[in-house]
């Protein structure tokens, strides 16, 4: 039996840091993908308790569970909306909403005028990700129009915001001139958001003129480092689920794990990564379905735990060192993790 066990004191430790590095821009804690797959409910209810106070909840069913848990008074970001339904659905839970284009203004503005409320938006420019997002050469006619619906009751324009690759400097940068001058746009056109947003974990780390307002930071609070980038020291983090499983039976010098692709293990670890041992560190030399098996290892014995990725401290490697040496990132390892492997908290 296979368990993620999550450190929510870590998570805490982690949150503590993003707050005081990104200061005075606030932390927008990003929690899609099942908090990256460590467990969106108790995740929301420690940062709720830790003094967190804007969530990004990617698509509506997310945001509409964190309101449930956290209450009215959270900020819930959610920015992937595919219906008018959904629309509607948002702003009766009163989530605060990412636009991209003018169609999903009208449907959110037509769901507010519908409800008699006023909905917050956030309008998005496509700042060159060409990932959603009006463009540049439309911006003016979008918030023209933000404008007129928010006189007329329907929307309060709260943010402008844009999502960068966090790649390359140079494009990051280019990308925020385009970001400047929409926000001077949406300034000029009578808007008033409080609220500007541009960076995720890495460039809220390592590029001050970045953080504007809010900061939308997932990888780094889970302590998922960035792949071939800085370490867990330099940014001060470190991460907080840690995979065990079991030793299910032993061979000559080997011993089977209970854990295989199926649950998540990408197969092409095997042969490139080790696993951390009561002996300490031993060969991932196989992964298969179901099972997998560590060589080297002529002491182990049936029911002693193993660590496939977790922090330093428990001398496993991190889910990005694994990811490493395979060409991917450790959000790749984490979220790929069968939820049906349970999620265990301290
Ligand atoms: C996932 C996501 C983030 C968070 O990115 P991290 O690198 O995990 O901090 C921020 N903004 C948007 C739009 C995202 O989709």
């Amino acid at each position: 039996m296979s368990v993620l066990t999550v450190d929510l004191d870590a998570f805490s430790a982690n949150l503590r840091t993003i707050a005081a590095r990104v200061a005075p821009a606030t932390h927008m804690l990003v929690v899609k993908d099942d908090a990256y797959a460590h467990g969106l409910v108790p995740i929301v209810r420690r940062a709720w308790r830790d003094g967190v106070r804007w969530f990004g909840a990617f698509d509506v069913s997310t945001g509409r569970a964190v309101r449930e848990e956290l209450g009215p008074d959270a900020r819930i970001f959610v920015w992937v909306i595919g219906t008018p339904e959904e629309a509607a659905s948002a702003v009766a839970a009163r989530l605060d909403v990412g636009i991209g284009d003018a169609t999903l203004l009208e449907d959110v503005a037509g769901a507010a005028t519908d409800a008699s409320a006023t909905a917050r938006v956030h309008l998005k420019i496509d700042s060159g990700l060409h990932r959603n997002g009006v463009r540049p050469e439309e911006w003016p006619a979008f918030v023209a129009r933000a404008r007129e619906l928010e006189q007329a009751g329907s929307i309060e324009v709260v943010g402008v915001w844009s999502h960068i690759a966090e790649a390359s400097d140079d494009d990051d940068d280019a990308a925020r001139t385009v970001f400047d001058a929409a926000c001077d746009a949406a300034h000029a056109a009578g808007l008033r958001p409080a609220q500007r947003h541009l960076a995720a974990s890495a460039a809220a780390f390592a590029r001050p003129e970045f953080r504007c307002d809010l900061v939308r930071v997932g990888a780094f609070a889970y302590g998922i480092r960035p792949a071939d980038g800085p370490t867990d020291a330099d940014l001060g983090i470190r991460p907080i689920g840690r995979l065990e499983t079991g030793v299910v039976a032993v061979g000559d010098g080997t011993a089977t794990i209970g854990i295989g692709s199926l649950d998540g293990l990408p197969s092409p670890l095997a042969g490139l990564v080790m696993v951390s041992t009561p002996q300490g560190r031993r060969p991932l030399v196989d992964v298969g379905l179901y099972a997998s098996t560590i060589g080297e290892w002529g002491a182990a014995r049936v029911g002693d735990l193993v660590t496939v990725y977790g922090d330093a401290d428990s001398g496993a490697m991190s889910a990005t060192d694994l990811a490493e040496t395979i060409g991917t990132i450790g959000e790749e390892i984490a979220l790929r993790i069968s939820p049906l492997v349970p999620r265990n908290y301290r």
